[in-house]
């Protein structure tokens, strides 16, 4: 298959949105699975303590495994606790072990608590690793976890979900990274809008997308990910979905998707 075009420099992707249940986790790993199948070298890393992209990539996240955990603490390196994928050996992935329930507490006395992942992501640290593309998959809270996942990142990529109350509470996940643009990483940009479990059968499913796109133009994706049951059911077996049934509409959607953002990130932006 054709490759996907390599981007003008590494891209780090934060996957946030505080509502659980809208599609990150599973954006994460589909995007970057789409995006190793067509040749590009991705890294995920799990920063939710559920540790559901852990379990999606099949990797092991056992209590014990070195995880995010230690790397947030500086005790293992990002290379040491990567993992590669059984789906592609170009895909990665962090682990996220139940030890990290207790680091968004444990992190609020540490020294430069809001740049930890920032510090363990540095060039130096990737250099073995090599991606072209980073996930941070963040848990459902705006809370240190997800602070140290966008001073981490130059780009937030927000999933929404094609539902009622879609929209309630974007305006906090926004204030929110407006604080951490205007005080921890000014190079942060909202890039990527995914609408995602959209159900072309219901006419709400429509209007959400409409509003969506109204308020935020060309940030969102021209894919938008169906609702399908082969999604749901990939991470049971470990899988992507792409890897699981990838003639199904869902995995079909999500390389679409992996292949916009590629494209999108083949160019400096002028
Ligand atoms: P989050 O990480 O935001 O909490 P998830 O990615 O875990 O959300 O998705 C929540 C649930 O919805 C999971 O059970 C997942 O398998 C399911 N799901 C996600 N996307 C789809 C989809 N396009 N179609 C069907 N089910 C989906
Ligand atoms: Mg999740």
């Amino acid at each position: 298959d054709r490759m996907f075009p390599r981007p003008w420099r590494r891209r780090v992707f934060t996957v946030a949105n505080q509502k659980g249940g809208v599609g990150k986790t599973t954006s994460a790993v589909n995007l970057a699975a789409g995006l190793a199948m067509h040749g590009l070298r991705v890294l995920v890393i799990d920063l939710d303590p559920q540790g559901n992209a852990s379990t999606a990539l099949g990797v092991d996240h056992r209590s014990g495994t070195p995880s995010v955990y230690e790397v947030l603490l500086g005790e293992v390196t990002v290379a040491d606790a990567a993992q590669v994928s059984d789906q592609s050996d170009r895909l990665f992935c962090v682990p996220a072990t139940i030890d990290l329930a207790g680091a968004e507490i444990e992190l609020v006395s540490m020294s430069a608590r809001e740049a930890r992942l920032k510090e363990a992501l540095s060039d130096e640290a990737l250099d073995e690793l090599n991606p072209d593309y980073v996930f941070i998959d963040c848990p459902p809270s705006l809370g240190l976890l997800t602070v140290n996942a966008m001073v981490a990142a130059q780009e937030v990529l927000i999933p929404i979900q094609c539902e009622y109350y879609a929209l309630e509470g974007l305006s906090q996940l926004l204030r929110n990274i407006e604080l951490v643009q205007a005080h921890l990483n000014s190079a942060l940009v909202v890039s990527t809008i995914l609408l995602t479990m959209y159900d072309g059968r219901t006419k709400l499913a429509d209007q959400v997308t409409s509003e969506v796109r109204h308020h935020f133009g060309d940030t969102v994706l021209q894919t938008v990910i169906p609702r399908s049951v082969k999604v749901s059911e990939a991470p049971g077996f470990g899988q992507s979905v792409l890897a699981y049934d990838p003639g199904s509409r869902g995995a079909m959607s999500y390389l679409d998707a992996a292949r916009e953002v590629a494209e999108r990130g083949a160019e400096a932006p002028r």
